[in-house]
């Protein structure tokens, strides 16, 4: 075991445990912003892609090279947009209508700049010295190793800005800092001898992921989170590809070729999984479970079969056939991971999938023995989001009565506490509006609103605090499910708003439904429930809801925005 690989381990393993607990203490109202910083931070994958690609290893390298520069780039531009645009939602109920004292411009200019100087003063140095002995050149190499340092330290901070909204926001302009001096930073790798399909890898980058973190609907965040998983994990595996190619000629140790090996694996099957993901989140793949007999056996034949070759491939690296083999059975194996999963458990595998990525990076870190990715690539690896907020979500009829919004109104009338359930449908209609509108009118009248969120409503955990944010609810009027649910009881109405399986009794009552053991919010005990969905259909878990039967439920029929607006007109009217 090499000394830089000892370093790299212990790296490995502390900044694991330090994601683990400041991930852990995110909030689970910033869950889907926390979703966007840490695949803008595993963006760090360009790193090692600017150096592949300026550095003229071969033709192939940097064509590679020059690919992942832009997967890497969309994920940065676009990861670190999309992250500030939900951040600056996120506002306290007295903060309404307050001008927030904006971050001095002055110091946002004056970081940036110096980083240039210093970058000019490296360059100047690095040119000043004739071979790499010379004192400028370990001065340059010496620099950057400290730039790294610093920015390691500027992406933990920004995860911790995180743990409270408050916050937030300046957190990830450290993190973005830290994104920035590692990148200029690295523009002057005394490897890098040519710019020019960095600058046009990074521009194309910075378009595609500026315009998806500018334009992108809050609805569809989930799909873009997933589709930017599938990026960082292809720009890992191109390079993975690159570095097998440029070493085997020469011979490959073993440390090198497991690293690269686990590169590649993780890599294409993170690259595929994500993208089967992003395709059922969009609606692009049936979001039903593919399931065929045999399909176990055949998935751990085929893992078996990947780990098998990769361990024979350690021995003879020079089988370049294999390697190629393995590449196409990873891809494979993470199309085949993803298909049978589509209802409860696909919040899990988001939130897997994201630490699947995190460990594509720090393999590539491994490869490249560049730490500054071992870091942040373990940051984002070991620090999930708690799985019992996730993963326990993932775990006899009557007649139905129909009310509509003039006789909602009369209801209305003698109510004091109203809790609004948001869900999946509420994203669709785009309703968070209207529901904003409605509760204030409510409000005015003395009625007392809370919101009712449920860690897995939606697409994407956090994913209904984000829309509600959107529409200007400040987020301590948002009720997490466990501190909601002792008030049903006393509610004088629960309006489900679009939200079907995080409301479905059978997970508590019916052992044999597929929810059987998800925590659902408790709307069956409050006094009266309202559903606002188009029709008696099933979720996202394709599991019929008895709650539609129970003889205090009254289901309000229609798109939730069209039958929000008509409620909203005939109350204030
Ligand atoms: P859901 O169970 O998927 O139900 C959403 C409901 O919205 C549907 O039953 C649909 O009924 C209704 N709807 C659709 N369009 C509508 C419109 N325009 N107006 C009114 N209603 C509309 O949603 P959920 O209760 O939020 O539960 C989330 C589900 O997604 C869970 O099963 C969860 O495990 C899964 N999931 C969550 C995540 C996550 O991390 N949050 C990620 C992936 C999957 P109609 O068709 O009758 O209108």
């Amino acid at each position: 075991m090499t000394t830089e690989l000892e370093i790299g381990l212990y790296i490995f393993i502390l900044a694991g445990f330090l994601g683990y607990h400041v991930i852990t203490r995110v909030p689970p109202l910033l869950h889907t912003p926390l979703m966007s910083a840490t695949n803008a931070i595993s963006g760090i994958s360009l790193i090692g892609s600017l150096v592949v690609a300026g550095a003229n290893y071969s033709r192939l390298s940097t064509t590679l090279g020059f690919l992942a520069v832009i997967c890497s780039s969309t994920n940065v531009f676009g990861g670190f947009l999309i992250t500030d645009r939900m951040l600056k939602m996120f506002k306290k109920r007295e903060e309404f209508g307050i001008q927030h004292r904006r971050f001095n411009p002055k110091l946002l200019l004056a970081l940036p700049v110096l980083v240039i100087v210093l970058l000019v003063l490296m360059h100047g140095f690095r040119r000043s010295g004739t071979d790499a002995e010379s004192s400028g050149a370990v001065f340059a190499a010496t620099a950057l190793r400290y730039f790294y340092i610093l920015s390691a330290v500027l992406f933990i901070l920004g995860l911790k800005g995180l743990s409270s909204p408050k916050y937030a926001r300046k957190g990830m302009l450290l993190a973005a800092l830290g994104m920035l001096m590692a990148i200029a930073g690295t523009l002057f790798h005394p490897e890098i001898v040519n710019y020019r399909w960095i600058t046009v890898g990074l521009l194309t980058g910075s378009i595609v992921g500026g315009a998806m973190g500018l334009r992108i609907p809050m609805t569809a965040v989930p799909q873009r989170t997933a589709l930017s998983h599938s990026l960082g994990a292809l720009a890992a595996s191109l390079i993975g590809i690159s570095e097998y190619v440029r070493h085997v000629a020469v011979g490959l140790d073993r440390v090198k070729m497991t690293t690269i090996g686990l590169e590649v694996v993780i890599g294409s099957l993170t690259f595929t999984g994500s993208l089967m993901a992003a395709g059922k989140l969009q609606g692009l793949l049936p979001g039903s479970p593919i399931t065929y007999r045999g399909q176990n056996v055949f998935n751990i034949t085929l893992l078996a079969t990947v780990v098998g070759t990769l361990i024979y491939l350690v021995f003879v690296p020079a089988t370049s056939t294999l390697f190629f083999v393995i590449v196409g059975l990873a891809l494979l194996f993470g199309f085949l991971l993803v298909i049978p999963i589509g209802a409860a458990d696909m919040p899990v595998v988001i939130a897997l999938l994201n630490s699947y990525g995190g460990l594509a990076d720090a393999s590539m870190g491994f490869v490249l023995m560049n730490k500054i990715q071992i870091i942040t690539g373990s940051l984002g690896a070991f620090g999930k989001i708690k799985k019992e907020e996730v993963g326990a979500a993932a775990e006899a009829m009557g007649t139905v009565r129909s009310i509509t919004p003039e006789e909602l109104t009369v209801l209305f009338d003698s109510v004091r506490s109203v809790i609004i359930v948001p869900g999946y449908g509420m994203a669709v209609a785009q309703a968070q509006h209207g529901v904003s509108e409605l509760a204030k009118l409510l409000s005015t009248r003395g009625i007392d609103v809370k919101y009712a969120i449920h860690p897995v409503a939606g697409r994407m955990p956090g994913h209904m605090n984000v829309l509600l944010a959107e529409a200007n609810i400040p987020y301590d009027q948002l009720y997490t499910m466990e501190q909601i649910n002792p008030y049903f009881p006393e509610a004088d109405i629960a309006l489900v708003v679009g939200a079907n399986d995080v409301t479905n009794p059978a997970a508590k009552n019916n052992r044999n439904s597929p929810l059987y053991g998800m925590p659902i919010l408790e709307v069956d005990r409050a006094k009266s429930i309202i559903v606002l969905k188009r029709s008696l259909r099933p979720g996202f878990a394709g599991v019929d809801n008895e709650l539609y039967y129970d003889p205090k439920c009254m289901m309000l029929f229609g798109d939730a925005k069209e039958s929000l607006n008509s409620l909203f007109a005939t109350l204030k009217s």
